[in-house]
């Protein structure tokens, strides 16, 4: 099937970008990469009247790092994040989770801003940026406003993001030491959505976390995360302790069913991935190998 017959606008500016969202309203949709907005106007899941291309904004491309934050740009692609060194050294999350959206061809053209605004719960980005406690940028009609992940994502496919509103960059705060992270899916093949997965985030202390941030994805209509966590901070980590803390993420999440998996294995494939982090994250594989799951 083709696409809907619409117009076509490619944007000079930022503002110019904003005029046309504002002047179409919700019939204009934004084109960045278009590895997710192609499809569904080729399905005609969707039929914008007027596509806004914002290919070509040198100003929305980039990843700096300032005084403690890594800045990337919204059309930055996810083969460049999977590239750069400062995403490497400075939010090495980002780097692992890269590896698992989509396939080599996707990576090329597909962006950091495209994935956020697109929101699909099974996205790998979404939960690294809940992970990484990162802030969206986001341009208006009203001017820059700066919305904590946690608060940006609200659904399937749906975000705080309104039609007449950019995504320009995100922020994230530098990996401190003694941080660490954990990345991992089930997938039925590689580069396939995932089935349940976490990107977790830590700072760790002589085998104690002090901070533990575990972001589920494709376990909801949205990331979430783990509230569950909290029970694994500034203790000693015991399978007791784990034990707990892993009835307490099953009771917290409230999984969707689908041709993929029950919200019974989603729930359970949740525990198992908490287990693994966990033991990961402290370097103590006896937490892995006592059955707790
Ligand atoms: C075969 C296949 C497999 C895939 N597998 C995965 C996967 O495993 N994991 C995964 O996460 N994704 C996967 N995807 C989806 C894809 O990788 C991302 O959703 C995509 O990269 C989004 O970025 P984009 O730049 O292509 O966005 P586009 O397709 O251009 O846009 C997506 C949506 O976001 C909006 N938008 C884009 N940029 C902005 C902006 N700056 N401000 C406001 N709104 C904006 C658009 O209007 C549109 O609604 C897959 C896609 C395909 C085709």
């Amino acid at each position: 099937m083709k696409a809907s017959a619409f117009s076509y606008a490619r944007a000079t500016s930022v503002g110019n970008a904003l005029e046309l969202l504002a002047a179409h309203g919700d019939g204009a949709k934004v084109l960045s990469g278009g590895q997710s907005l192609m499809p569904a106007m080729n399905l005609r899941l969707i039929s914008p009247e007027l596509i806004v291309d914002i290919g070509q904004l040198a100003e929305l491309r980039g990843i700096a790092v300032k005084g403690g934050i890594l800045r990337i740009g919204a059309l930055t692609r996810h083969v460049d994040l999977q590239r750069s060194p400062d995403v490497a050294t400075h939010a090495p999350l980002l780097t692992d989770a890269i590896a698992h959206v989509a396939h080599p061809a996707i990576r090329n053209r597909g962006t950091l801003g495209g994935s956020l605004a697109h929101a699909d719960p099974a996205s790998e980005l979404p939960a690294c940026m809940l992970a990484l406690n990162a802030t969206i940028i986001v341009s208006g009609p009203k001017g820059d406003s700066r919305i904590a992940a946690g608060a940006f994502f609200k659904g399937i496919y749906e975000t705080d993001l309104s039609a007449q509103e950019l995504l320009v960059a995100v922020e994230l705060p530098v990996a401190r030491d003694n941080s660490a992270h954990f990345f991992y899916e089930f997938a039925r093949r590689h580069g396939d959505y995932a089935i349940a997965g976490v990107a977790a985030q830590a700072i760790v202390e002589d085998g104690i976390f002090k901070d533990l941030r575990l972001a589920y994805f494709a376990v909801a209509d949205r990331p979430v995360l783990a509230r569950a966590a909290s029970g694994l901070v500034n203790i000693p980590v015991t399978p007791a302790v784990l034990s707990a803390a892993s009835t307490a993420l099953a009771a917290e999440l409230d999984p969707q069913q689908d041709q993929q998996a029950s919200a019974a294995m989603r729930r359970h494939l949740a525990k198992v991935l908490m287990v693994r982090c966990v033991a990961a994250l402290l370097g103590r594989p006896d937490l892995d190998a006592g059955g707790l799951v």
